[in-house]
């Protein structure tokens, strides 16, 4: 029997941001061409705890204006985990600085604070603090080393949105955060992002920068007062954002929903962990990832094969940047180099079935476990 393609991911559009789309295009012109904008960041920022926020194009953009408004530039290094998406590394690259490499954490597969902490010499200028899956960095430790040595740690939450930190929201937490609203995220309005601080000055600056270097005082009609950038986001796109927002605590409890029912019926597999969720902490569960351990011989060739057979969309686990063609290798990183050969990304989206997840599940007991075949529950 014919199986339907399972997909990974897919956004979940109800008649509201039809509805609040709709309206957007018909009527938000003239005098209301940002109302749908104000009206996201204003939510956004509410629900996440900061006091500014700014929406964007998308996450690149978010990241690549903070980091400007940070003076980031050619000769300065910032520091990131080789587990990562092209993204985050894409603007640092563009702004003319050199990304640092560094290794991840086995639990969390976010960046290790201590070889993070090693890698800081004169040229640092950041450390960015990505929330791979939406498992949570080790904060904490990372702000420790913002206080001894001076140095922002920006948080790319573009994975996060509903993760928590001991009360704190991803993103929340350091000299800026960003999101991305991309299709395949927990919140989309198609393409955008959010930048977000609790820094006044900081806020000012990348507020400046995200409207062709035109300072919000400025009286002067075209004048622009620095280079900027145009990473704006647009009111339709907005206002499908404003009704995500309004959906927000159910998209992720879905999500979390379906990461912990993968963590039941998983990780009582020998050699399986999956996205952690440590005392304190909530994982917001936008990319349930199935990790094996070493000894169980499982690779990520053998589950694509697997997966590729029971058509299941599952993805690859990010490959270390340092292995991309345009960086120098870094094979020192064992685990971010390691850990994607046997590991894999579940499918997630909102609307997946629990007879989807059991299909998913169950493809893999009957290959990968056969003697525990058929014993996932309903
Ligand atoms: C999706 C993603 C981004 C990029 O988001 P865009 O909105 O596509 O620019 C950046 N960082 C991480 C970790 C991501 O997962």
């Amino acid at each position: 029997m014919a199986k339907s393609r399972i997909y990974y991911t897919k956004p979940s559009i109800t008649e509201l941001e039809v509805e609040y789309a709709t309206d957007a295009a018909r009527n938000g012109w003239g005098d209301r061409c940002y109302e749908y904008i104000v009206r996201f960041e204003e939510v956004f920022k509410k629900y996440l705890g900061v006091e500014y926020s700014i929406a964007t194009s998308s996450c690149t953009g978010a990241l690549h204006m903070g980091m400007a408004a940070l003076g980031i530039g050619p000769g300065d290094e910032v520091i990131l985990a080789d587990t990562n998406w092209i993204a985050t590394v894409a603007p640092i690259v563009h702004l003319g600085a050199k990304p640092v490499f560094v290794d991840i954490l086995p639990d969390s597969w976010c960046i290790d604070p201590v070889l993070a902490e090693q890698a800081i010499t004169p040229r640092t200028k950041a450390i960015v603090a990505t929330h791979i899956y939406g498992n949570l960095c080790d904060m904490e430790a990372l702000l420790a080393i913002e206080q001894r040595h001076g140095i922002p740690i920006i948080e790319d939450a573009a994975e996060a949105i509903g993760s928590v930190y001991h009360g704190k929201r991803a993103g929340s937490m350091g000299k800026f955060g960003s999101f991305s609203f991309h299709g395949t995220k927990t919140l989309t309005t198609g393409e955008g992002g959010m930048f977000v601080t609790n820094d006044p000055d900081l806020y000012e600056t990348v507020l400046t920068l995200s409207n062709h270097g035109r300072a919000r005082g400025q009286t002067k009609q075209f004048w622009a007062d620095m280079v900027g950038f145009k990473y704006k986001m647009s009111n339709i796109q907005a206002a499908i954002g404003c009704a995500q927002m309004e959906r927000i605590e159910e998209l992720v409890s879905r999500k979390r929903e379906i990461l912990s029912y993968y963590k039941e019926n998983l990780e009582s597999l020998p050699g399986i962990t999956m996205n952690p969720e440590p005392k304190g902490m909530v994982n917001g569960g936008w990319m349930p990832t199935a990790v094996f351990s070493p000894e169980s011989g499982i690779t990520r060739e053998k589950l694509q094969v697997l997966f590729k057979e029971a058509n299941v969309d599952a993805r690859v686990f990010f490959w270390p940047l340092s292995s991309l063609s345009m960086f120098d290798d870094k094979p020192t990183n064992k685990l971010a180099w390691d850990i994607p050969t046997r590991a894999i990304n579940l499918p997630s989206y909102h609307d997946l079935s629990g007879k989807d997840i059991k299909q998913v599940i169950d493809s893999m007991t009957d290959n990968l476990y056969p003697k525990n075949a058929n014993r996932s529950k309903k």
